[in-house]
């Protein structure tokens, strides 16, 4: 399908992203994009900002967010987008989940510390900027005292389950993050469903439940999962009756894997996640 140019996933400065909301925005117009999700982890402290500059340069803005889950013990993404900002449960949701940034990071200091590498919190908060603390922060301040030699490294040799600076976090509920979103009368979409570390036998339970607690739709197309995934990820829409999203995941120039606007096309069966808002389908040309 030759959609338009529509990317409904991107981090700025207010999460783990390298652009400010402003930049990002203008970056993403350079690009050619015409309609733009902001989606910063936990914190949707950038929409104003991002609104704000999509109108001058006559972007279609969707307010957005990516926050982190557990369910079943595992760590997933759920996307929301098209919400009421000003909606107090989803504020004070994601307010809590910040808190609990803070305190896994504390953590990781911690278990840092017992592999002999100290004051990481400190050199970690260094590269937080206007955000809360994430692994990415962690992952900046170890290779700048040369513990691994680029970021993709630092998550494997650090940052990744097993090794010393991960720890496990208890995120929100798969439930609670749906009905955040959908009570503030946005959409939930499964965020890369591909880069999750789970056999294909738990789609179907995790569709299941998903769509139970009122989920909208799966990205089958992203910067960070393999194009080659997509054709699956389309059936499986299908097969749950769930609208179909796409983003580039783009976190800034020279460290995604995608440019922002360069995941796009969704397969012909998709039903894209954009027909169900008017704001989009009256205004793009
Ligand atoms: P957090 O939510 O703080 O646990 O951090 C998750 C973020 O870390 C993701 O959104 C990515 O931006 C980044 N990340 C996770 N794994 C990797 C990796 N292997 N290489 C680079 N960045 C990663
Ligand atoms: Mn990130
Ligand atoms: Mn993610
Ligand atoms: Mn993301």
């Amino acid at each position: 399908m030759n959609t338009p140019n529509i990317d409904l996933h991107s981090h700025s400065t207010i999460s783990d992203g390298l652009l400010t909301p402003t930049e990002l925005v203008s970056y993403a117009s350079k690009k050619d994009v015409q309609v733009l999700a902001l989606t910063d982890h936990d914190d949707i402290a950038g929409l104003k900002e991002a609104r704000l500059m999509s109108k001058k340069l006559n972007i279609i803005f969707i307010n957005g967010v990516e926050i982190s889950v557990t369910w079943r013990k595992r760590t997933l993404h759920i996307v929301g987008l098209n919400f009421d900002d000003s909606n107090v449960n989803l504020i004070n949701g994601l307010k809590q989940i910040r808190i609990g940034r803070e305190n896994r990071a504390k953590k990781m200091a911690h278990s840092l510390g017992m592999a002999s590498i100290f004051n990481s919190l400190e050199g970690a908060k260094k590269y937080t900027k206007h955000s809360t603390i994430g692994r990415i922060h962690f992952a900046q301040f170890l290779v700048s005292k040369g513990y691994a030699k680029d970021i993709k490294n630092v998550f494997k040799k650090f940052l990744t389950p097993g090794k010393p600076g991960y720890v496990e976090h208890e995120w929100a509920s798969l439930k609670d993050a749906v009905e955040w979103i959908t009570q503030a009368g946005g959409d939930a979409i499964i965020a890369h469903p591909g880069r999750y570390d789970m056999g294909k036998k738990l789609y179907p339970s995790l569709l299941a439940d998903f769509k139970s607690f009122g989920g909208s739709g799966i990205e089958v197309m992203s910067g960070s999962q393999d194009p080659s995934q997509s054709q699956y990820f389309a059936e499986l829409a299908k097969e749950y009756d769930l609208f179909a999203s796409c983003g580039s995941d783009f976190h800034g120039p020279g460290i995604s894997h995608r440019s922002i606007g360069f995941v796009k096309n969704l397969p012909d069966e998709c039903k894209p996640i954009w027909l169900k808002w008017p704001n989009v389908i009256n205004n793009i040309h």
